[in-house]
Order: C-alpha cells, then sequence, then structure tokens
C-alpha cells in the first residue's frame, strides 16, 4: 500500500468519492465530453453526497475544509472525469476569495450556500487583453454611494453561465498598477451582468468556459472584498491555494490513464503475450507510474501546508510547482497511454483519447506553466542559500 497522510476518517471519504466516480461518475463521462453540456446531474450527486461540503468549515455547513481532501477529491473524480473534477475545483477558486478576505458577514451571506452546492462560484481574472499579463486589466469599478458600477468584460470564464456569483477583479484606481486592483462578488442577477459566447473547446468540454460583460452593472459596497486596492493581492493568494487543485485534476488524469493502459496492456496481446510483458511497453508504464506517485508526493504536501497555515514564499513556490509538475506529468502520461493502445488509443471509444484532449488545459488555466516556471525561479532567487556553500572551494 502507498503511504499516504490521510486520518482514517479522510480515508472514508476518499471511498466514498471512489465509489461514486466509479459507479456514477465513469459510466457518463463519455457522453459529457460528447454532447459538450454541462452536467448538473453530477452537481445533484455532488450535494446528494455533500461533496462540496468538503471544502467548508463546519460554521459553514461544511464538513471540515480541508485543502488536502479537498485535492484528494478532485484527483479521485478527474481518474475518470475531467469535467466533474474541474466542478470541485472551481468551487474551491471561486470560493477562496471570500473565505481569505470576506467578513464575517459576507462569509455566512455566502459560503453557506456554496458548501450546500445550492449555488456554483466562479473566479474572473482573465480579459482578452490581460492573460499571464494580469497588470493589462481593462475593467473597471467606481464608487457611486451604496454600489460599485462595473464595466468591461471578462473571458474564459470557467462557470460562465452556470455560477451563482463571480469573484470579479477590477480596476478601482486606473494608474494605481497591481495597488489599482480590487475585488468583488458579483451576483449572476446584478443588473448590468450578462453572458456572452460560450467557446467551444478541444477537452474538458462539459464545463462552461465563456464571456462574462459588466455594463454599468451595479454591485452593493457591501460585495467589496477587503479594501480597496486589496484585490491583486487577495487573487495572488487566491491561485496559492487553487493551483493545486489543477495539480489535482492533472494528477487524477494521468493516474486514471495509467490505470486504463495497464489493464488494455494485459489483455491486448501481441506476438504471443500480452503487450505487458514486452519489456518497451512495461518501460512506459512504470515510468507513467513512477511519474504519478512523485506528483502526488509533492501534490500532498502542498495539501498538507495549506493546512497547517502555511503562508508566503513556501507556499508560493510550493504550490506553483506542484501545479507545473502534476500538469506536465498529466500530458506526457496520457500521451505515453495513447501509444499503449496503439491504434486503439486514438479512437474515440477509448477513454485515453479523451484523457489526452483533457490534459492540455491543466497546462494553460491557473497560470500557464511559462508563469509556473517564472513564479518558482522568482522565488528561489529570493531564497539565500549562500550558507550551504559555505566551504565549497
Ligand atoms: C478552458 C479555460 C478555462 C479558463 N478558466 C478561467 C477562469 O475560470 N478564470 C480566469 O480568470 N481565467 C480562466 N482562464 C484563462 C487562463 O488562465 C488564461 O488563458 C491563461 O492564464 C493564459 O492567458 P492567455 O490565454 O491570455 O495567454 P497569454 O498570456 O497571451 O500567453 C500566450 C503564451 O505566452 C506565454 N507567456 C506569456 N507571458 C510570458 C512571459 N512573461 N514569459 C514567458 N512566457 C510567457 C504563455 O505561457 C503562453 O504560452 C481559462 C482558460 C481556458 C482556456
Amino acid at each position: 500500500m502507498p503511504v499516504d497522510p490521510l486520518t482514517d476518517e479522510q480515508r472514508e471519504i476518499r471511498e466514498l468519492v471512489r465509489v461514486l466516480a466509479r459507479e456514477r461518475i465513469a459510466p457518463r463521462a463519455h457522453e459529457i465530453d460528447k454532447s459538450a453540456e454541462f452536467p448538473w446531474d453530477v452537481v445533484e450527486l455532488f450535494r446528494e453526497n455533500d461533496l462540496f461540503g468538503i471544502m467548508y468549515d463546519e460554521e459553514y455547513g461544511g464538513i471540515g475544509g480541508s485543502s488536502l481532501m479537498t485535492l484528494v477529491t478532485i484527483e479521485e473524480l478527474s481518474k475518470v472525469c475531467a469535467t466533474s473534477g474541474l466542478i470541485i475545483a472551481v468551487q474551491e477558486l471561486g470560493s477562496l476569495g471570500i473565505k481569505l478576505a470576506g467578513t464575517d458577514e459576507q462569509r455566512q451571506r455566502f459560503l453557506p450556500r456554496l458548501a450546500s452546492g445550492e449555488w456554483l462560484a466562479a473566479y474572473a481574472l482573465t480579459e482578452p487583453g490581460s492573460g499571464s499579463d494580469s497588470a493589462a486589466m481593462r475593467t473597471t469599478a467606481s464608487r457611486d454611494g451604496d454600489t460599485y458600477a462595473l464595466n468591461g468584460g471578462k473571458r474564459f470564464i470557467t462557470n460562465a453561465g452556470v455560477a451563482h456569483i463571480y469573484v470579479v477583479f477590477a480596476k478601482t484606481d486606473a494608474d494605481a498598477g497591481h495597488g489599482g486592483t480590487s475585488a468583488f462578488v458579483v451576483e449572476a442577477d446584478a443588473p448590468g451582468f450578462s453572458v456572452g459566447r460560450i467557446e467551444p473547446k478541444m477537452g474538458i468540454k462539459g464545463s462552461t468556459t465563456g464571456e462574462i460583460f459588466f455594463d454599468d452593472c451595479r454591485v452593493p459596497a457591501d460585495n467589496l472584498l477587503g479594501e480597496e486596492g486589496d484585490g491583486f493581492r487577495i487573487a495572488m493568494r487566491i491561485l496559492d491555494r487553487s493551483r493545486p487543485g489543477i495539480g489535482a485534476q492533472g494528477l487524477g488524469i494521468a493516474q486514471g490513464a495509467t490505470d486504463y493502459a495497464l489493464e488494455y496492456a494485459k489483455s491486448r496481446e501481441t506476438m504471443g503475450k500480452a503487450i505487458a510483458q514486452h519489456q518497451l511497453i512495461g518501460a512506459m508504464l512504470a515510468d507513467m507510474e513512477t511519474k504519478c506517485e512523485a506528483a502526488r508526493g509533492l501534490l500532498y504536501k502542498v495539501g498538507q501546508l495549506i493546512d497547517e497555515g502555511g503562508e508566503g514564499q513556501e507556499l508560493t513556490k510550493l504550490s506553483a510547482m506542484a501545479k507545473l509538475y502534476c500538469s506536465d506529468v498529466a500530458m506526457e502520461v496520457t500521451t505515453d497511454a495513447v501509444q499503449v493502445l496503439g491504434g486503439y488509443g486514438y479512437i474515440q471509444e477509448y477513454p485515453v483519447e479523451r484523457m489526452m484532449r483533457d490534459a492540455k488545459i491543466t497546462q494553460i488555466y491557473e497560470g500557464t506553466n511559462q508563469i509556473q516556471r517564472l513564479v518558482i525561479a522568482r522565488e528561489m532567487v529570493k531564497e539565500n542559500r549562500a550558507f550551504l556553500l559555505a566551504g565549497v572551494g
């Protein structure tokens, strides 16, 4: 048995998620991909089994609020359906701003309905001219009495059109760079809010990715998170805690592809024996499994760090590393899984074809892997390791 850091209670929750994934979600995964329709039945299944509750403290109606357990849940679901894993990952992404920067009143107002799954959440940072370069954001928010008026638009927003609340970043001071950004909770029924085009995509097809617009959109001043100007800092604190969720999605896809390729390789025969017995296939399977296990070690370490209250440079670096490594493993391993299946791997009837398409996005969203490498290198340069070199001639 692999060593894992879960408590007995957490293992029980993982077992419940595994059973739901295997028995209820796996049989739906192909259809979700084919229809490209948001799977409300999966949301209902999560509601009935309290899976949203895993991300929230008991005082808000959740069952604990453990980051490690959230990662395990996303991983288990993504083994069979990356779209379903993403529903949990984005609920956390859209909730973190309220958890980290919300007042007691804001937490009481929003978190219980997110914990039950009655409401879905979204996180809206990206704009047409502002992806990796978040400082180039153009959406504005200006105070007008008891409200803010938001103007502009966001692009590529996961859960567009299905979310009830959007945590939106906008400029309250256009000349102040990052320090001029503020964060708001925008409710889907706010006057002046609308949803635009939903994008057709390569993978995670059941998830909606779309434009949202603010046309003099009126948001109560009570929905400002933190103070005016805190927005960029909030966005980055969120990403430190949400990027591992994308790592978990990548790891789940990779492990699901490895498991499928292994079973296939045990039963497919060529030249008188199972292909798993051919050394070149065996070596591929060994590399796939090793990468998954290494990725899991890194991922669970960051989950534990968050649960222990980790902050700052250590968290920023480890979180970027987990997202980077797990998503690169997802792409490598799913590509190899297709290879193990030969021609069948390229055919839509076999799930590794979908898994390879789903894996790609994990290298792109919540900061591309180029950006993760920049973040890791930046944190490394800040570290002082000179003492380690003492005496090295
Ligand atoms: C399916 C999907 C779902 C998404 N969901 C959300 C969401 O819910 N909320 C949200 O806010 N956003 C979301 N995004 C947006 C996503 O986070 C951005 O697409 C991503 O951060 C990259 O931004 P960009 O597309 O503008 O690419 P660009 O920033 O234009 O980058 C283009 C290329 O240049 C590279 N690059 C850019 N700058 C540098 C640099 N300084 N050094 C080296 N290389 C660099 C990038 O790595 C990339 O390869 C989603 C995107 C997709 C496709």
